[in-house]
């Protein structure tokens, strides 16, 4: 597959990177690993493209909407390309597009304001949102095409035009849809660049962009901050979670636990927003446990994405499968107790498996439970008291999404309300990225908002107009 620069498939003359399915570790793809040859060629589209396509705001809101047409027409194909990739079950990966698609529908729909701030006899003062320009787009590889929908379709409808860097493990449904879009986006406006070791470095000290839209880890997250100070790049930095799922006193323990499983193994735990880890008063532990092991073998087959009776996928790399690995055998060393969870399909496939498990027995000092674990591992922490664990959370390098489970609403509400994050949620944990909803992270787990109008904003300068009604 080819990148797509200037509206054509991009050659050039760097070795392929080789794609292979994280479950059988075959490759199902290859794509030529572009240089600064290549990102200079997109840079040079974008920027060319964009005065005439922020100039039309009618045409910007009908691409956007035709955009979307033309995904859900190739829903099953990209999707089939993301489970291929990724690693994920296909009808999952097919709800991966749906959201995205629903994304490029609301912003085709959202009107952009100008605010009057004043308006006298003498002086008429407007607050415009204007475009930034190029917007340089870096993608994981754990939902690859919900989160291009999260940056690329409120960066469009503002005027932006994009260069586009999806991981290099799973750059083929972003390819394929940025050829699909080459059918309703002028040239220029939709540039990839697919490498792995010089190009992420290379778009955030580009002069050409503007702005650097990142997800990823918090460490390279500082890094891209460090990058782009020269050029005093925007940016929107939405890097790690470690979610805590908080229980509280009297919380219904069996009606909670199908919630905490399903958010904490959906994608094979590779979500930012997934429960990472579960506190629970340690008087309710040991019912806790049976419970969520449970639910989670009702939950869990373990296998192929291709297989029909996969609901968890392998992690997506083998960088990834060792760090899961690493934290779960350090929290076995320190003594925890690891109960393997799930029915195990995938034990003839070579790829990058992680069997599941719900570990007991932990602290707040393992690393399982302080580090961003980002896979099928969920530890529980007994807790005796709620405000030291409420300002331990709070001191806490992550502050993306946190949840707290209990009958008193109240009370529940009156906890939510203590805790530093982005998102906190009350008897549930987050759910897909909703088009009007914004999402982003306090501390350490970055800032900028995606989504919403907040997300528009996010892509956007604020120009201040000043009209003088007579010269003065
Ligand atoms: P990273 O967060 O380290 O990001 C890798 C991407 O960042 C690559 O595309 C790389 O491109 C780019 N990059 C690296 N350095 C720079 C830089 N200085 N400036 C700009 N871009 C740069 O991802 P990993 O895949 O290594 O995953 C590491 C951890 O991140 C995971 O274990 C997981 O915990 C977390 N993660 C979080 C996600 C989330 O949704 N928040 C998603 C995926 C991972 P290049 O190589 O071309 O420079």
């Amino acid at each position: 597959m080819k990148n797509w620069i200037a509206g054509a498939p991009y050659r050039g003359d760097r070795d392929a990177i080789e794609v292979l399915n994280p479950a059988t570790l075959a490759i199902v793809g290859d794509v030529e690993a572009c240089d600064a040859l290549a990102l200079e060629l997109a840079v040079n589209a974008a920027r060319k493209a964009q005065p005439d396509w922020a100039a039309d705001e009618a045409a910007r809101c009908t691409a956007l909407a035709e955009a979307a047409k033309i995904l859900a027409e190739h829903r099953d194909e990209i999707a089939e390309l993301i489970s291929l990739e990724q690693g994920k079950p296909a009808p999952q990966a097919a709800r991966e597009v749906a959201g995205c698609e629903r994304g490029a529908v609301w912003y085709s729909q959202l009107e952009m304001h100008s605010e009057v701030l004043r308006d006298t006899d003498t002086q008429r003062i407007v607050a415009q949102r204007r475009p930034i320009g190029v917007i340089g787009v870096i993608a994981p590889w754990n939902f690859p095409v919900t989160i291009l929908g999260m940056k690329v379709w409120a960066a469009l409808r503002a005027g932006n035009t994009l260069v586009v860097k999806p991981a290099p493990t799973t750059p083929l449904s972003t390819l394929r849809i940025a050829e699909l879009l080459g059918a309703v986006l002028p040239s220029g406006v939709f540039n990839t660049v697919t490498g792995a070791g010089e190009l992420g470095g290379l778009m955030t000290t580009h002069p050409g962009i503007g702005k650097i839209s990142f997800t990823g880890s918090t460490q390279t997250g500082k890094a891209v901050m460090a990058a782009g100070a020269e050029t005093v790049k925007r940016l929107t930095l939405e890097l790690g979670g470690n979610d805590p799922a908080i229980l509280l006193d009297g919380v219904d323990l069996a009606g909670v636990a199908p919630a905490l499983v399903r958010s904490a193994f959906y994608n094979a735990g590779q979500v930012c927003q997934a429960i990472k880890r579960v506190y629970v008063p340690r008087a309710l532990e040991a019912d806790l446990i049976p419970l969520l092991v449970k639910e989670a073998n009702d939950f869990i087959t373990l296998g192929s994405g291709q297989d029909p009776r996969t609901t968890v996928g392998p992690v997506n790399n083998a960088m990834q499968k060792d760090v899961v690995t690493r934290l779960v055998d350090a929290a076995r060393a320190e003594g925890a107790e690891i109960h393997q969870v799930g029915t195990d399909l995938s034990a003839d496939l070579p790829g990058y498996f992680v069997r599941p498990v719900v570990v007991s027995g932990v602290t707040n000092t393992s690393a399982l439970v302080a580090d961003e674990q980002f896979g099928p591992a969920l530890p529980v922490v007994a807790y005796d008291n709620l405000d030291e664990l409420i300002d331990h959370l709070n001191e806490e390098e992550y502050g993306l999404d946190a949840s707290v489970w209990a009958t008193d609403e109240g009370h529940a509400l009156a906890v939510a309300d203590r805790i530093r994050a982005g998102q906190v949620f009350v008897n549930s944990h987050a759910g897909p990225p909703e088009p009007e909803i914004p999402f982003g992270g306090v501390k350490g787990s970055g800032f900028g908002r995606e989504m919403g109008r907040t997300g528009l904003d996010d892509v956007t300068e604020l120009r201040i107009l000043t009209l003088a009604k007579a010269v003065s």
